[in-house]
């Protein structure tokens, strides 16, 4: 196909990427450049879904168009002196204000267009999607057409842009890599947009992600949920499951800490679950795996009911503890909306969520779970905790994601997605609660002694913890950003690189 695999995906920072250049001297939002106006910041351009940094622009600028951006840039970029930067937003479901800029411009993805253009000529079917489209609009309109990307988020309500500039994973990773994977193609523009002028106006900020399953709103999934009291059960069944991906499409997993996470987490699986084990006060926990089976891929195979049965049999779960049930495609893929409502009918949405995301390389895992579970006091903790594993050979090299080195190529994913309740857990609290996961972090990531665990979404406490975490890809990740962004202007909610003025 035309289109060649892709690309230097470079996160975060430098890969903020995608639409513009360095910006100067803007004294104020009066400041217009060409047909381009900057507007006045918005609340929401200084908050994020985190809600634990809050770092205000100095404008906003909504554009129509990649050449809005272009002009922007080469309006800014033509000062002598750099003073502003520039931040993409996109959802702003960022946890550590990775989407805001000090005192710089916030560029709003979401103006742009958002069509998505499915192409199913013959080779390879794809999406050519708006880097602020949500992924729900885009699963909306490829069902149109009868197909899916393979590789989602658990949410869908995060932009394409966003999800990219991180990896995006979910229980179907496994087995098709993270949206990162798939990718065929990115167009971008850079910071060299003021040097490459002709080209770099050319450039729209497109991605085209591959879309390689057909797939049609009608078809179903079977979604699976099995209980453990012993976490070396639970993982090993999970590794068991994503062995067979010939059969099973998806694999997650959770952390029951007591009645109320086991109520919380049955809030979007629409099944009679009659699991309900003594918590023992509180010191006990259980496990959950939960699996799916995709009806449309068994067609002229096993029909999905007998292979959850085939497969099922072969784990080693709670007996009688398996539970299943038959829901849409859409409605599987879009769960988390429901644990939305839920939150934010409890007014536990917009709230500070000190989250912790960690790979964890398969030898630190238990380990990892003592060191986390010291932490956690059931009860006291509102969210969930999901456990499940990846496959490292799904990752490209050649991407900014850092993952853990780990010789038999299973990591797992550690997220701790704690929301905070204001009336019970005020800013001290939260502070508490992060210093705690610092303090995890370190003990499970440092260099020498430690699990060899890289955290995923995290603004590293410093340039040197970044330099860690990047380890021997650090030096071509700096060679890239003095590529692309020279003047060190572009994702600095990153905090990888210190500000120069
Ligand atoms: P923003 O917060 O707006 O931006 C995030 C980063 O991307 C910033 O650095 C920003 O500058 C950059 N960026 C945004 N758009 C562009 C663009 N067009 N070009 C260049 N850079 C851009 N992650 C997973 O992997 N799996 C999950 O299942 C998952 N579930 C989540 C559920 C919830 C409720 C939340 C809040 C987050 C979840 N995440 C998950 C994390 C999420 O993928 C990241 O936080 C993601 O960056 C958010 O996307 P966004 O559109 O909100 O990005």
């Amino acid at each position: 196909m035309a289109l060649s695999r892709v690309l230097h995906l470079y996160a975060a920072s430098v890969a903020a990427l995608l639409l513009f250049s360095w910006v100067n001297f803007i004294q104020s939002p009066s400041d217009v450049f060409g047909p381009v106006a900057l507007l006045e910041p918005t609340p929401s351009a200084a908050r994020d879904f985190g809600g634990v940094a809050s770092d205000a622009p100095l404008a906003v600028l909504r554009p129509r168009s990649a050449a809005d951006v272009a002009q922007l840039l080469t309006a800014l970029s033509s000062a002598a002196t750099p003073r502003a930067a520039v931040a993409a937003r996109g959802a702003g479901h960022s946890l550590h204000g990775q989407a805001q800029a000090r005192d710089g411009i916030v560029v709003e993805t979401r103006a742009l267009p958002r069509a998505v253009d499915v192409v199913a000529d013959g080779g390879v079917p794809y999406a050519d999607v708006g880097g602020g489209a949500m992924w729900a609009e885009v699963l909306e309109e490829c069902l149109k057409a009868g197909l899916a990307p393979v590789s989602w988020t658990d949410y869908l309500y995060l932009t394409v842009g966003g999800t990219l500039s991180n990896g995006g994973i979910s229980g179907q990773a496994f087995k098709h890599g993270p949206q990162i994977s798939n990718v065929l193609q990115l167009e971008v523009v850079t910071g060299t947009c003021s040097i490459f002028l002709p080209p770099c106006l050319a450039l729209k900020s497109y991605f085209f992600v591959a879309i390689v399953e057909e797939e049609s709103s009608e078809d179903t999934v079977r979604w699976v949920r099995t209980f453990y009291d012993s976490f070396r059960t639970f993982t090993e069944d999970q590794e068991l499951l994503v062995s067979m991906p010939e059969l099973v499409d998806y694999v997650e997993g959770f952390v029951v800490l007591d009645k109320q996470s086991l109520h919380s987490s049955s809030i979007s699986f629409p099944a009679e679950v009659n699991f309900s084990p003594d918590f023992d006060s509180g010191r006990k926990v259980y496990y959950c795996i939960e699996f799916a089976v995709h009806d449309f891929q068994q067609q002229g195979g096993s029909p999905a009911d007998h292979v959850v049965e085939l497969v099922s049999a072969r784990l080693s779960y709670l007996r009688p503890h398996v539970y299943s049930v038959e829901v849409s495609y859409f409605d599987f893929l879009n769960r988390v909306r429901m644990e939305e409502e839920s939150l934010r009918s409890r007014g536990l949405w917009d709230v500070p969520h000190p989250w912790l995301n960690v790979f964890v390389p398969k030898h630190g895992v238990e380990r990892f779970k003592d060191l986390l579970m010291d932490t956690i006091s059931p009860g006291e903790f509102e969210g969930p905790i999901l456990v499940y594993p990846l496959l490292t050979d799904r990752w490209s090299g050649n991407t900014s994601a850092v993952v853990p080195s780990t010789p038999d190529g299973v990591m797992y994913i550690f997220s701790v997605l704690r929301s905070t309740d204001p009336a019970r857990c005020d800013s001290a609290c939260v502070e508490v609660i992060m210093e705690q996961h610092r303090r995890l972090a370190d003990e499970a990531c440092r260099d020498g002694g430690g699990i060899g665990a890289k955290q995923y979404l995290a603004r590293q406490q410093s340039p040197a913890h970044w330099l860690e975490h990047f380890g021997s890809s650090w030096d071509r990740f700096v060679a890239r950003k003095a590529q692309f962004d020279p003047m060190h202007v572009l994702g600095p909610g990153q905090g990888i690189f210190p500000k120069t003025d």
